[in-house]
């Protein structure tokens, strides 16, 4: 059942309605302006310095990752970098081949073609985007019944950038397409504290560098939240403290709003407990915990489990899961405790 209390919405890293308009402000529009993500920018700065230099389409490009880490974009950032237009869409809208082969034969030579979601694409559309991505030629079907003959046409080349959250979803022909395949991952609290800084800078919001860095331990590593957070601090310093944040107002506001000092959502507060105190601290396999935390085991080990092991909560062991002492002292669970199958779990 989705839980849909304020805190939880507040630290989902899932765009909501008004992500979007600060999210076009906030956008980083170059390479060097993106924060973070050091490898993977310089294996993108390389690719595109290369295209370039050829005067080629830079190969297609499958960016893996939990939402709000920035694939969007650095989507966008290619194509400036490379002086190309871009235009994008995701897996859910193209509902037909022709959707897709409209678009196709449409683009411009050495454009970027940007698929959010591509692990969402229906088989039969996916299967256009073979021949488009491999040959740069897409088969029509001109004609019904018996005289009805396919014609293989060429389009212009182009880059295709797939983003995907759910690599486990992705089928292997169409993964095995891609030049590059670049995973982002969360960010750590230092590089979330530039990332806040740039944000407040931007928007104007006078913020001390420590209330930065507190709004940036409580943003789950993923920018998208940052920004979220900082637009809610910055709503509280406005009417309650004069504009300015400083450490007491960050704190006061973020314990307000019940978002958890380390940015853990309600579904990952689940998943631990479920390891710390049903399990004793595990080994526990994953569909265990899916079955405990009603969730699939793909979005566990995708979305959750990444972040939890950053945190250094959580352990993959080649028996299980198995949670840390750092996550017994979070959590303030005693590991020797019997478990006690009345006491409420959560
Ligand atoms: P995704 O496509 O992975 O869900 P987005 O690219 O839409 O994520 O990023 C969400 C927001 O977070 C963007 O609008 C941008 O403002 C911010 N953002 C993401 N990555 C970075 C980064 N590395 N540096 C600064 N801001 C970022």
């Amino acid at each position: 059942m989705p839980d849909s209390s304020p805190a939880r919405r507040l630290v989902s890293a899932d765009v909501q309605a008004d992500d979007t308009q600060f999210e076009t402000t906030l956008r980083p529009r170059r390479l060097d302006e993106f924060t973070g993500q050091p490898k993977l920018k310089e294996i993108l700065a390389i690719a595109i310095e290369a295209a370039k230099q050829r005067g080629e389409a830079m190969d297609h490009v499958l960016l893996i990752g939990p939402p709000g880490l920035g694939k969007t974009t650095l989507a966008n950032i290619i194509a400036q970098e490379l002086e190309a237009a871009f235009d994008l869409t995701s897996g859910p809208m193209l509902q037909k081949k022709v959707d897709l082969t409209g678009i196709l034969s449409a683009l411009k030579g050495r454009q970027v073609f940007f698929v959010d979601e591509i692990h969402r694409l229906l088989p039969d559309v996916e299967e256009v985007l073979y021949s488009a991505l491999e040959d740069f030629r897409i088969d029509i079907v001109i004609g019904q019944g018996p005289g009805a003959r396919t014609h293989s046409l060429p389009i212009q080349t182009f880059t295709a950038v797939g983003a995907t959250t759910r690599q486990g979803l992705l089928s292997a022909p169409l993964r095995g397409r891609f030049g590059l395949v670049l995973y982002l991952k969360h960010y750590e609290v230092e590089e979330m504290t530039q990332i806040v800084e740039r944000a407040a800078r931007i928007l104007g919001v006078p913020v001390d560098d420590d209330a930065a860095a507190e709004i940036a331990r409580r943003s789950r590593g993923t920018p998208r939240i940052g920004n979220r957070l900082l637009r809610r601090v910055r709503d509280y310093a406005q009417v309650r403290a004069g504009g300015h944040i400083t450490i007491e107002v960050a704190r006061t506001a973020l314990d307000l709003l019940d978002v958890d000092p380390w940015g853990l959502d309600e579904i990952d507060q689940k998943i631990m407990l479920t390891i710390l105190e049903k399990y004793a601290g595990g080994p526990v396999g994953l569909n265990t915990i899916a079955a405990s935390t009603d969730e699939e085991p793909d979005t566990i080990e995708e979305v959750y489990e990444p972040y939890l092991m950053q945190l250094g909560f959580l352990d993959r062991t080649p028996r299980g899961r198995m949670a840390t002492d750092r996550a017994f002292s979070y959590f303030k669970i005693d590991r020797r405790r019997p478990f006690d199958p009345q006491a409420p779990l959560f």
